[in-house]
């Protein structure tokens, strides 16, 4: 898979591998073998490419994306497939465009449904009415249901209907409002007839009473998970983004001397230090903190005080190393589900982020 608009000036570097992105989607078929797979690649697929992963991921039954613009994207790249616009559009224009390249919205308030309702479009959209059912983000009330599902129903703006929702607590199985949120959008949805979508990754893997019709996988495609209590390893779920980077210098520091900006590591030993060509400027985490794993030939590194701009330092006492030597931040090697809890964040942040610092669309 290639990445146009990879920063060329930096060392630091993002590969994919893209045989993993395959692999990881037949995992969520694994899992949801009844349900069709809408595949997430919003936010450039979190970081990876958006059609980098889109083509790779032509398995897929449909895609989700967030923002209009992204759907707009890949129709001008010739992707033929079902795309779902999550925040659906916000004006008149975008919904003409929907229109137009038969791109799928979402409705999520009444806003939106009025202009849908309203429109004179040169054909039907199909629109996927959204569920508030305790996420408390977007979506219509349980309440509005009903009526907003009748008036898209009758409506020669729209194609198909379709519902959804979202959860808030996935990750956590044992959370009750997984429970409330299903049933609750069973209750006002079940008389309907079309077909349904609820499960995030999470869901995919431990909430099999919520597939329904269509599942959305997200960050599982690109080999996390979601779980503080199962790796990726265990899911069976491949790294697709590999962030790797070079060792500029090796140094002894003694101890008692601090290291980086706010001397926030002391070494209460003589060690000795690399210096690594990458920092937050290519998007690995600042709030890394001391011991964050870091991986030079086949050993796991401690990251050593603040994350630089353009370098970070390890820990080398366990490890024979050498100037130029090839150092994994995530990947292969090395979780970003563990670098991630280390600094604080979660995958998908940390993904969306070196993404952004290495390639453009
Ligand atoms: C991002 C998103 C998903 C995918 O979630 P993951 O946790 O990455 O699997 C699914 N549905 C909606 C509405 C989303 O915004």
């Amino acid at each position: 898979m290639s990445a146009p608009g990879s920063s060329h000036w930096r060392r630091a570097r993002v590969t994919l591998n893209s045989n993993a992105l395959s692999h990881n989607l037949s995992r969520v078929r694994q899992f949801s073998p009844h349900s069709q797979i809408m595949a997430v690649i919003k936010a450039n697929a979190y970081g990876h490419g958006m059609l980098a992963a889109a083509s790779q991921l032509d398995d897929a039954d449909m895609f989700a994306v967030a923002m209009p613009e992204e759907a707009f994207v890949l129709r001008a790249s010739g992707c033929t497939k079902s795309l779902l616009v999550l925040h659906g559009f916000s004006n008149i224009t975008e919904l003409e465009k929907f229109a137009a390249l038969k791109i799928s919205t979402v409705v999520h308030q009444s806003q939106q449904l009025a202009q849908l309702l309203d429109a004179r479009l040169p054909g039907p959209v199909d629109a996927w009415l959204k569920v508030d059912t305790g996420m408390r983000r977007l979506g219509v009330s349980m309440a509005d249901v009903d009526v907003c599902f009748s008036q898209l129903r009758s409506s020669a703006n729209v194609e198909n209907v379709y519902l959804m929702s979202h959860f808030a607590n996935a990750d956590n199985v044992s959370d009750p409002l997984n429970n409330s949120q299903l049933n609750d959008f069973i209750k006002v949805t079940n008389n309907c007839g079309v077909s349904r979508s609820m499960a995030n990754s999470a869901a995919i893997m431990r909430f099999p009473q919520s597939h329904f019709e269509v599942v959305r996988p997200g960050i599982m495609l690109y080999g996390s998970s979601p779980f503080s209590d199962a790796s990726a390893a265990d899911l069976e779920l491949r790294a697709v983004m590999q962030f790797e980077s070079v060792l500029i210098d090796i140094k002894p520091v003694r101890a008692g001397e601090s290291i980086g900006y706010g001397s926030t590591f002391t070494a209460e030993k003589d060690l000795l230090m690399g210096i690594v060509a990458a920092g937050y400027g290519d998007g690995y985490p600042r709030h890394a903190q001391n011991g964050t794993p870091v991986w030079l030939n086949g050993q796991r590194c401690d990251l050593l005080g603040r994350v630089s701009m353009d370098s970070i330092s390890i820990d080398l006492n366990n490890v024979a190393a050498s100037i130029g030597d090839r150092v994994v931040l995530w990947g292969n090697e090395l979780s970003v589900d563990e670098v991630a809890a280390a600094s604080g964040s979660i995958a998908y942040e940390l993904l969306c982020h070196a993404g952004a610092a290495h390639f453009s669309m």
